[in-house]
């Protein structure tokens, strides 16, 4: 597992998550701080990745993250 430092960027930059290419569903909650957001679920339903409508973040499978 290799974990990019994405702090030599824009701090503007959305986070980007990488989840197993079986999950189905995926959790947010923004983590703590100032983006922190009511936890909300958001699943794939068949695409390859979802961004959170509260905080931007982005779940992408990591089949297909490559
Ligand atoms: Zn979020």
């Amino acid at each position: 597992m290799n974990q990019k430092a994405s702090s030599n960027q824009n701090s503007k930059d959305l986070e980007t998550f990488n989840v197993a290419d079986d999950v189905d569903q995926v959790s947010c909650d923004g983590g703590s701080g100032p983006l922190g957001h009511p936890q909300v679920w958001y699943s794939f339903d068949g695409k390859t990745k979802v961004a959170c409508h509260y905080c931007g973040r982005k779940f992408v499978k990591a089949s297909h993250n490559s």
